[in-house]
């Protein structure tokens, strides 16, 4: 029979157990070799990277108040991508998105569809806190959100779950109400693109919960299909 084996000689670079290898697949059968020499780019790496080149960013004001830049976390390979609008005191403290009773709340629901943290990405449209928590302003999204479609086309999500009426707003390019785009799937590049309440907003409106639960359970049936 005419086998065919990759190696990639970046994954063995010591010459004698590559040696041993290579003569332990001739006497299992195997006489023709090739070499792959392309490497599979790590978009974990490429993410800590972009995180490490970008934290001292001046682009808009909003650094000039923050205690830490919140580049995102999570899956690299994540099939699903969260996005919040920004970090809050907590995150801002820490350094890691999702960190407060929001990301408590934010926990809760991914587990109640079976998800973990580690099986998905969460990021925000603006990397660094707008004092008092106020909405970013649309040039402090504008200058920030380059990050953003850089770490979409990165991670490559298959769902993109858009956490609030400014994640919305700012990936749909509209002004509508969150009421308006939720219940729905976009496209968006290539990944489906859903809009729901951010955990902070349910936090002070339990009547939100149950419409959130069923944005939930709409997600989980999308994701089942992939
Ligand atoms: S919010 Fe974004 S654009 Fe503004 S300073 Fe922070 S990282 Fe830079």
């Amino acid at each position: 029979m005419n086998k065919q084996l990759g190696i990639r000689f970046s994954k063995i670079n010591n010459k004698e157990i590559l040696e041993q290898r290579l003569e332990l697949l001739k006497l299992s059968g195997i006489k023709d070799f090739f070499v792959d020499r392309t490497e599979t780019p790590d978009k974990g790496e490429i993410l800590k990277k972009f995180a490490l080149e970008y934290k001292d960013c001046k682009r808009c004001g909003l650094y000039e108040t923050r205690n830490h830049f919140v580049y995102g976390e999570g899956n690299p390979d994540a099939v699903i991508m969260f996005i919040g609008e920004g970090p809050g005191e907590q995150e801002d403290k820490q350094g890691h998105p999702f960190v407060g009773a929001a990301g408590k709340l934010f926990n809760k629901m991914l587990n109640a569809i079976s998800l973990k943290r580690n099986e998905i990405y969460i990021t925000n449209v603006v990397k660094c806190r707008p004092p008092n928590n106020r909405n970013p302003l649309s040039e402090e999204i504008s200058s920030c959100i380059p990050y953003l479609y850089e770490q979409i086309s990165i991670i490559k999500p298959k769902i993109i779950c858009a956490l609030g009426k400014v994640a919305g707003n700012s990936l749909l390019n509209n002004d509508n109400t969150l009421g308006s785009m939720r219940d729905r799937f976009y496209h968006f590049q290539d990944a489906k693109l859903m809009v729901t309440y951010h955990p902070s907003a349910l936090l002070y409106h339990l009547e939100w919960k149950r419409p959130a639960w069923e944005d939930l359970k709409m997600l989980m049936i999308e994701y089942r299909k992939l």
